[in-house]
């Protein structure tokens, strides 16, 4: 099925399926040239000297030594595809054994291999492949060892670089643990996940190689008369360029579309090797999410959302003030569509990640918004700042409102402005988050320095006092530290400090505690609520953990499947949840000194995003599902001062 698939990928690129073509075709006829009906490719006629193409018994014309072209370029296609080829298996098998054995060992043979391939890397590598060619003599098979040797270093260096970032994985550990040898890890494991890259690295070379075989000939250092390849050819045929230039065209030509046809053979494989090309992680997202054009159009004419869909920051039903007043509620979300577009072939579906959630943060307020993993939670984040991917993420609808104004589809310069300055973002894990070549005062600084326009020194200062603001110890001396050199909690803090720098309206934490330990998490809990409480700020908390919610949020917002399926304050949800689903979400949080309690674990998974069921996305997990659960979609409806997504909870109101 997965080969079938990439199978299906790689056809629908049709540039990479020409490429195909093209070197199906050379290969084909290359291969069948000794059972061909072609004249002897060496057989001189003086008397057929510089016949133009189209001339009888030579199609393709004849050479200055009367020789018939068409034959030549057969047989000498075939010499310069088996030399490039076997150059490149050759510096392919060398190159890959050099990188995976010195990023496996390490210290002296790694120091050895590579700073061996550095010396051969310090050459331009036509230069040294001509100096190779010059110590063995002139041949084919000097050239051929020649290009193997200049092109040895590419492959060293690329799959070093990939093994070295797989060799301290768990999973070679797990390999080791279980009496596995070294050569057992190397090829059984390691290979295997690098040969991705090896592939990749041969579909791109491989062409220079000919290029590079075919050059060398040019100059009469490759193939030696009267055997030809396509560099020969085309030397000779220089000399009587102007006289009868098909003699150097057609090598040349030749040499041209096939190094084009295997580049795009090349790239169409490289696209479909390599997962992070395929899950379009190596392209660069463009600065702000994409909106839908029509959702575009409609938020110029003003009927984005429709009326009725506002939530008050008491529930449903309330009044925020249509949803313009800044003054109370900073940010509102509501009905936000954000979907994942992937393609399939020449099909592309949607991931629905965020279905119609809406939500509000009044002033000084935290709002924690749970769920399972891929419930939405860090998605709708995200894209209150227009931090989505795209592609392939995609605003459908919806609007996001901040301090009154329409975010979805504000100019970038708007949404720069209001990004680590009116609105903050504090990351799950503040290794990843934070620069790990910049000092973490620096960090805090240049984020004072973009949005206030203050000296370096006063940004410094400012950056200290945030320190010492979030509890860091001696910030005057850890102003100057780089991230690696503070544990988990600090460098938490001094994401949170950066967070601050600019006195925001609103933070969005999106798991700031999942990456650390249980006592470190209740520190910045605690240092969160404080400084909510004290600066005034609005804070939208993201965990999928109720316990920690519960100790800093006054309303929460479930999530499933990208929807919300209930909303209350916590204490109403903590005392009687109503949707099914928070049930067995609390259920599954344990408490302290409660021995009797029997943790359940909540059966299944969620539905996939891109195929979601017609009715009750819960209803494959719910313990209390009926018939009608899966009839149509389930409105999230209000109940008093909550809102749930669940039939029975509308019966038992009624
Ligand atoms: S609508 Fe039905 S399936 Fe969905 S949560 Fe309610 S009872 Fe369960």
């Amino acid at each position: 099925m997965a080969v079938h698939s990439k199978f299906r990928r790689f056809f629908y690129n049709r540039l990479a399926t020409v490429g195909l073509f093209i070197v199906l075709v050379v290969l084909v006829v290359s291969a069948a040239a000794p059972i061909l009906p072609l004249t002897d490719p060496n057989q001189t006629v003086l008397t057929n000297r510089l016949l133009p193409p189209g001339s009888e018994g030579h199609p393709l014309g004849a050479d200055e030594l009367g020789r018939d072209m068409l034959s030549r370029l057969i047989w000498g296609t075939r010499v310069s595809l088996a030399v490039g080829l076997s150059a490149t298996a050759i510096a392919a098998l060398v190159g890959s054994l050099i990188g995976i054995f010195a990023a496996f060992y390490g210290g002296w043979l790694d120091n050895t291999l590579m700073r061996g391939i550095d010396m051969l890397m310090a050459f331009p590598y036509m230069l040294l492949a001509l100096a190779i060619v010059a110590v063995l003599g002139a041949g084919l098979f000097n050239a051929l060892v020649a290009i193997s040797v200049v092109n040895i270093p590419f492959f060293a260096r690329n799959v070093r670089g990939a093994t070295v970032g797989l060799v301290r994985l768990e999973y070679v550990d797990a390999a080791r643990l279980s009496g596995k040898s070294d050569m057992e890890v190397l090829f059984g494991e390691l290979l295997p996940n690098v040969l991705p890259v090896i592939f990749i690295t041969i579909s791109t070379t491989v062409g220079w190689m000919i290029l590079e075989t075919a050059g060398l000939s040019f100059l009469g250092l490759g193939a030696q008369p009267p055997t030809a390849d396509l560099g020969s050819m085309l030397g000779e045929g220089r000399k009587s360029i102007l006289v009868a230039p098909h003699v150097a065209t057609l090598p040349g030509l030749v040499i041209l579309v096939l190094v084009i046809g295997i580049n795009l053979l090349g790239d169409g494989l490289r696209d479909v090797l390599d997962p992070y090309l395929r899950s379009g992680a190596l392209v660069s997202p463009r600065p702000a999410t994409e909106v839908d054009t029509d959702l575009r159009r409609r938020l110029r004419s003003g009927d984005a959302v429709e009326p009725g869909t506002e939530v008050s920051p008491d529930g449903p039903g309330g009044n925020d003030g249509g949803g313009n007043d800044g003054g109370t509620v900073p940010l509102s979300v509501r009905e936000l569509r954000t979907w994942f577009w992937q393609r399939s072939g020449r099909t592309s579906s949607a991931v629905r990640a965020t279905d119609g959630v809406s939500f509000q943060v009044p002033r000084g307020a935290a709002l924690g918004i749970m769920g399972e993993s891929g419930s939405g939670k860090s998605v709708t984040a995200l894209s209150v700042l227009g931090l989505v991917p795209t592609p392939p993420g995609r605003i459908m609808d919806g609007s996001i409102r901040f301090n009154g104004e329409e975010l979805i589809g504000a100019p970038i310069e708007r949404l720069r402005h209001y990004r680590g300055n009116r609105i903050a973002y504090i990351f799950q894990n503040p290794m990843t988050s934070l620069n790990p070549l910049i000092t973490v005062g620096e960090q805090i600084a240049e984020s004072v320095r973009h949005h206030q326009g203050v000296s370096r020194a006063a940004a410094r200062e400012r950056a200290q006092e945030l320190m010492d603001k979030v509890q860091i110890p001696n910030a005057a001396a850890r102003v100057d530290s780089y991230p690696h050199e503070l544990s988990g909690g600090m460098r938490q803090r001094v994401g949170i400090a950066v967070a601050l720098a600019n006195d925001p309206d609103v933070i969005i934490a999106d798991e700031p505690t999942t990456a650390l330990d249980v006592t470190i998490q209740a520190q910045i809990l605690k240092l969160l609520d404080d400084l909510r409480r004290s600066e005034g700020v609005s804070l939208v908390f993201i965990s999928h953990d109720f316990g920690v919610i519960s100790e800093l949020c006054d309303r929460v917002v479930v999530m499933y499947a990208g929807q919300v399926v209930e909303s209350g304050t916590v204490d109403e949800i903590y005392r009687h949840p109503l949707h099914p689903y928070t049930r067995r979400l609390m259920a599954c949080v344990p408490r302290l000194g409660d021995r009797a309690r029997a943790l359940t674990a909540i059966p299944g998974l969620p539905p996939a995003l891109d195929d979601l069921p017609t009715g009750c996305r819960f209803a494959d997990r719910c313990d209390v599902v009926t018939d009608a659960c899966r009839e149509a979609p389930v409105e999230l409806r209000g109940h008093g001062a909550r809102e749930a997504r669940c039939i029975l909870v509308e019966e038992t109101s009624a």
